[in-house]
């Protein structure tokens, strides 16, 4: 252990996947770990989304394969990607980044710090469903990318991309299906696609949101402190941070930030400004009529993610660039569903609400983990995008690692902080200038 003595208390902001997992590290690492959160634990993000862990997932969405179907994308129409265009001219700078960073070098950068989490995700996955004892809730099944149009060749070709290169190039294990390969890979699929390919390593959680839930209970019962409440204010002092819950002024000596999608509010009343967008989407539940399915599917021309959870069938939708709080618009799914209906024999929704998240993306797509820039008392760890639920564990037990003085199991430069948090100047307020100006 790096650190000594008393100085080991420290409040985890944000029970999601990414909360949860940093404080059991910590946690296992000899720290008093306060985690906090305004819900239940895994309420949000990490509740909805298509519980998919797989070694793949490591090429983000802006990579040079983007530029072949931005036109597509641009009519707005596309039940993969859909935009309110005043919020992205209000996000400029993140749309900017963003697809500054889908350029090979850029790409190929992020893939592999990417990387370094996706490999390790089965693995820290299973160490902590070990400890909680809810290992039945993954089955490692792999993923199935399936395609209607295009003719046999359409997976392989599919796999010519940026995507596929750099799957190729990291050793993905990846099994090309026919038609009928494909069928009897997963029979539960109607006949109308004529290729896919399956990844075959990682898998499938039935409910993501219990997974997690689970973990923090246990956390709890091997004596972990969960804090209800709505962290208002972080601020850094000389040999501490205090931060405000309910109104309440606490102290600890670190702060680990990992709000997700709601981290840019509090590192903004900390001082501190960050460049982070947020992809929304939209779960529903369907009611199947024969067999359930055993891999989580990707209908690449439907343009949906769909798997099978505790809840139902889950269909997942693709990405919203929308402001966080907007209302929910369901018309990507509602485009995409009677695709479900042609792929699956399913009657129905369920009576359950659609559910909506917003997955944190900063413009590169990797995570910032690490101490907040010239800061070593507030820490931060959010940023996951579409990959939070299967690199939580991960990137938990890294900033642990980091926290503890530990040599970590990845190159850490690939998540600095500063490259896109800045530490403001002192408020303006204080300013020599604005004593001027007001005297
Ligand atoms: C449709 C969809 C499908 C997805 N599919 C997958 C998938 O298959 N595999 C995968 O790995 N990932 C997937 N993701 C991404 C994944 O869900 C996210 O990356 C992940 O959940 C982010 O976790 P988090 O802990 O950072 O954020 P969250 O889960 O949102 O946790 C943040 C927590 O902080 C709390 N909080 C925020 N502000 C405060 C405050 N001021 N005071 C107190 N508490 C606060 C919130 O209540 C929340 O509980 C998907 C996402 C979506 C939307």
């Amino acid at each position: 252990m790096g650190h000594s003595g008393m100085s080991n208390s420290i409040a985890v902001i944000g029970a999601g996947s990414v909360g949860i997992s940093s404080a059991i590290h910590l946690q296992q690492r000899g720290w008093r770990v306060t985690l906090v959160d305004r819900k239940a634990p895994a309420s949000e993000t990490s509740w909805g989304n298509a519980g998919v862990i797989n070694p793949s997932s490591f090429v983000p969405l802006n990579n040079p394969d983007l530029h072949n179907s931005l036109g597509r994308y641009l009519r707005n129409t596309s039940g993969s990607l859909r935009f309110q265009k005043a919020h992205l001219l209000k996000q400029l700078p993140w749309v900017l980044g963003f697809l500054e960073a889908s350029k090979t070098r850029r790409a190929q950068a992020s893939s592999h710090a990417l990387f370094m989490l996706t490999r390790q995700a089965v693995d820290e996955h299973r160490a902590l469903m070990q400890r909680t004892g809810n290992a039945a809730r993954f089955s490692e099944t792999g993923w199935l990318k399936v395609f209607r149009n295009g003719g046999p060749e359409r997976a392989s070709q599919a796999l010519t991309g940026f995507a596929g290169r750099m799957m190729h190039e990291l050793g993905i294990d990846i099994e090309v299906l026919d038609r009928d390969a494909l069928q009897a890979r997963e029979p539960t699929l109607r006949p109308i696609f004529n290729s896919g390919y399956h990844l075959r390593a990682g898998g499938r959680v039935d409910n993501p949101g219990l997974l997690m839930r689970e973990h923090a209970e246990r956390f709890v019962a091997d004596g972990g402190k969960l804090l209800h409440g709505d962290v208002s204010e972080i601020e850094e002092k000389q040999d501490s941070v205090s931060w405000t819950c309910e109104g309440e002024l606490k102290s600890s000596d670190r702060v680990l930030l990992c709000a997700g999608p709601w981290s840019g509010d509090l590192l903004a009343r900390a001082g501190y400004d960050v460049t982070l967008g947020v992809e929304r989407g939209y779960h529903a539940h369907y009611e199947l009529k024969g067999d359930v399915p055993a891999h989580s599917v990707h209908d690449v021309d439907g343009e949906y993610i769909v798997g099978p959870m505790t809840g139902g069938l889950r269909l997942t939708t693709g990405v919203e660039l929308a402001p966080r709080d907007a209302p929910s618009d369901l018309s990507q799914l509602e485009q995409v569903e009677p695709r479900l209906f042609e792929a699956f024999d399913v009657t129905g929704r369920t009576d359950e609400p659609v559910w909506r998240g917003a997955r944190p993306t900063l413009p590169d797509s990797v995570p910032v983990i690490g101490p907040a820039p010239r800061s070593d008392r507030l820490w931060v760890n959010f940023g996951h995008q579409h990959i939070g639920l299967m690199t939580g564990p991960v990137s938990g037990k890294l900033v642990a690692q980091l926290l503890s003085g530990e040599q970590a199991d990845a190159d850490m430069r690939a998540f600095a902080p500063s490259r896109w948090i800045t530490r403001r100047r002192k408020a303006r307020a204080n300013s020599w200038l604005a004593r001027r100006l007001r005297a």
